[in-house]
């Protein structure tokens, strides 16, 4: 019987989405100015073009505009990189969101290095990075950035805690680890080569799961009472986390999907405004 109580990222986002609608629409009413979300597709990917789409009517419903610029596959990292500097100096454009991964021919860092820092609303540049590391204003990515929010409006404090993030990707694991780092917890990171993973995963009051491997941590490697942050999304709808076993055990948990995967939209929403509304210039918005 399940005992853990479920952070419920759909409820909070729906929340928070409608923060978002109302901040757009006070930006709207002093300024004449609609935030808009550029968004880049290159390759007909479904899985990449189905994320596009849902971003957008996302958009959609909070008031945001939405810009789609769709690419062939066979687009080269020097036309990428001209198309995202233009949306970069577009001024009727706030956020930049580069749907990946692009295609293996393509310098994606290269890409993500055009995005202008204050569009980049997906967190994905070098300065956006170097931003969060040093505690300093910018956007982070938006899964970790989904993940804090949802830790926050559960009353979870990070100081002091021993936290596992198990992944350490440039987008979602390591960066997570350094938001928590940053409220004071005592981050760990785990990875293919971790041994006994198990063992440091038992030690955590909180796991953050961002792997990609299907129930990887089981129940009985959650140590009782802990909290549990569920990101991975695998096929099936499955998590990185065995759900039952490990609601038997913890005191917090996320559901897959339910979770982190509506956070990240809604800190991708919010984020897209914020960035509108500091282009504006404008105060008390
Ligand atoms: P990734 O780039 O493939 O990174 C996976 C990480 O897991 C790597 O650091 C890897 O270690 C580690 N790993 C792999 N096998 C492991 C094992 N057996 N034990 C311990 N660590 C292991 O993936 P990602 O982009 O971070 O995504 C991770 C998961 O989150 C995926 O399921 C993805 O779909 C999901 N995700 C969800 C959202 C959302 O909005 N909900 C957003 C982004 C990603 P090495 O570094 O040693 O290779």
């Amino acid at each position: 019987m399940s005992q853990a109580r479920l952070m419920d990222g759909t409820a909070l986002a729906r929340r928070s989405t409608e923060q978002t609608a109302a901040r757009a629409a006070a930006l709207t009413a002093r300024t004449g100015v609609t935030p808009c979300l550029a968004t880049v597709l290159v390759g007909e990917d479904p899985a990449s073009a189905t994320y596009v789409r849902m971003k957008r009517n996302r958009c959609r419903a909070a008031g945001i505009d939405s810009r789609s610029v769709a690419l062939p596959a066979a687009t080269t990292t020097t036309e990428l990189v001209r198309t995202i500097r233009e949306l970069s100096a577009d001024p009727a454009v706030h956020g930049i969101l580069l749907q990946h991964p692009v295609g293996e021919h393509i310098d994606e860092r290269a890409a993500f290095e055009a995005i202008a820092p204050e569009k980049d609303v997906d967190g994905v540049t070098f300065a956006s990075f170097a931003a969060m590391s040093f505690g300093l204003p910018g956007f982070v990515s938006c899964t970790p950035g989904g993940i804090l929010r949802l830790l926050d409006a559960y009353g979870v404090d990070p100081a002091g805690k021993r936290a596992v993030v198990v992944g350490r990707s440039a987008i979602l694991g390591k960066p997570v680890g350094m938001l928590l780092l940053a409220r004071d917890a005592t981050v760990t990171y785990c990875h293919s080569r971790t041994r006994d993973l198990a063992g440091v995963v038992g030690e955590a009051d909180l796991v953050v799961a961002a792997v990609g491997r299907p129930r990887l941590i089981k129940g009985q490697d959650v140590r009782p009472g802990a909290v549990v942050v569920d990101a991975g999304y695998n096929a099936g709808n499955v998590g990185d986390v065995d759900f039952d076993s490990a609601a038997e055990r913890a005191s917090l948990i996320t559901p897959v999907p339910g979770g982190v995967g509506p956070m990240t939209i809604a800190t991708l929403l919010e984020q897209t405004v914020e960035a509108a509304v500091r282009q504006s210039g404008v105060t008390g918005v």
